[in-house]
């Protein structure tokens, strides 16, 4: 007799970033036909490093800290990506922003592949010196990797020039003391930093606002904006849209957000976060949740913020006519086609923050070349390689009737599909 079995309902599981990036994949991999056998190469991460390493802090006590390093494809060239420093970061979380630095060099024609690192903490609660050691030793077990030709770090969500340049400095003491400045960019310009590179990810992601406005006949000085986060993409963002003619009527940061549809005096703004570390309280504007913030009316939305803000809850209530993504993985791909589908008009991470990387390549080569460019020369680079990349993106949207996201993903696939099958399978 057989036994009656009761199958355990299981719960669906939860999808995780990584399952987003793979989606957005595969909806490009389709558009462009992609073999199955570069479908399963380029659906995984290469290598994924997990170092627990401990730090003694400032009381004697020591704690033990997970990082992590990922490579998801170095077809093109060295990795390349930033370093996050965030309570919530996980392997998962830098396997999907590893993946999508493959498509963002490739994107916008950067000889590199794809790579992300990440440790799990909440920076803010660390002293200087205690920031300092965990970012030696944290350098020191991903040193396997990294080096100016094999993986070349940045920064990402809360880590700054400082913090490269305590990577540099460990990197090279470990390589004789000698400076090896090109092993990581983001760097303070004296230790052969790159000017323009602190406010590149902001500046590109207005270029890229520039260039869809004029496909769009959105004129820029009569425009509105709203900004969610104000870390060094956000703030930067906002006050060159300001510089434009651009009313940036509401931001936002981790404690909340601000609004006034008078336009806020960012140059104020600025002050007022230096002054008390968040913009929130700021005098003269309404106060808003960050939900809240992205349903504003205005004319374009920056979310500069973390990922998973753009979801199918809110995309059908969102006011924006131009949404440009300064942080990375901010919309679901189910909002990306309620957005699609209601003619809003979005540019991708992938490429609309790529000012962040393309500079870090050019301090990457001058680093090499220990040969110094002027900050006029790297912006008019940078904003070549913007608007050539912004119009190759949006060919592909024409032809192919998807949404720049689709477009981007796939003109990024085919360059680095058509790089791999050159290269062939080792052995
Ligand atoms: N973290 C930035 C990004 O997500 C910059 C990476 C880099 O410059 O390598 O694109």
């Amino acid at each position: 007799m057989t036994a009656t079995v009761t199958l355990p309902i299981r719960p669906k599981p939860e999808r995780t970033l990584f399952d987003v990036a793979v989606e957005q994949f595969n909806i490009a991999a389709d558009v462009i036909g992609l073999d199955d056998d570069l479908r399963r190469i380029l659906s995984e991460c290469k290598r994924e490093l997990i170092v627990h390493f401990p730090v003694e802090m400032d009381d004697g006590s020591v704690q033990v800290f997970t990082g992590y390093r990922v490579h998801h494809n170095l077809a093109a060239g060295p990795g390349k990506g930033g370093i996050r420093y965030h309570p919530d970061v996980t392997l998962d979380e830098v396997k999907a922003l590893a993946m999508w630095m493959t498509w963002k060099c490739a994107v916008v024609g950067l000889p590199y592949g794809g790579a992300k690192g990440g440790v799990k903490v909440d920076p803010k609660q660390l002293s200087q010196n205690e920031l300092q050691n965990l970012t030696r030793r944290y350098t020191t077990e991903i040193s396997a990797l990294i080096g100016p030709y094999s993986d070349i770090p940045a920064p990402d969500v809360n880590t700054n020039p400082q913090i490269m340049a305590w990577i540099m400095d460990t990197y090279s003491m470990h390589h004789g003391g000698v400076a090896v400045p090109a092993v990581v960019t983001g760097k303070p310009i004296q230790l052969g930093g790159s000017e323009g590179r602190n406010e590149a990810t902001g500046r590109g992601v207005v270029f890229a606002i520039e260039e869809a406005a004029k496909v769009m006949g959105l004129d820029l000085t009569s425009a509105t904006a709203v900004v969610q986060g104000f870390g060094n993409a956000g703030s930067t963002v906002a006050r060159l849209l300001t510089e434009l003619g651009c009313r940036v009527v509401g931001v936002s940061d981790s404690h909340g957000g601000i609004w006034n549809s008078r336009g806020l005096d960012i140059a104020a703004v600025l002050e007022h976060k230096r002054r008390t570390g968040s913009v929130i309280n700021f005098p003269d504007a309404e106060a808003v949740s960050n939900e809240e913030l992205l349903e504003l009316p205005c004319d374009i939305l920056v979310p500069a913020a973390l990922e998973n803000q753009i979801t199918e809850e809110n995309a059908s209530r969102i006011k924006a006519r131009l949404i440009a993504e300064a942080a990375n993985g901010p919309t679901t791909p189910e909002a990306d086609q309620i957005l699609y589908d209601r003619g809003v008009v979005l540019l991708p991470d992938i490429y609309a923050n790529a000012g962040g990387v393309t500079v870090s390549y050019f301090e990457w080569v001058q680093s090499l070349q220990h040969f110094y460019w002027t900050e006029q020369e790297v912006n008019d680079r940078l904003k070549a390689i913007m608007t050539r990349s912004f119009r190759a993106i949006h060919a592909m949207a024409e032809r192919y009737h998807v949404h720049m996201r689709t477009a981007a993903l796939a003109l990024a696939i085919q360059r680095v599909a058509e790089i791999t099958r050159l290269r062939g399978i080792y052995p």
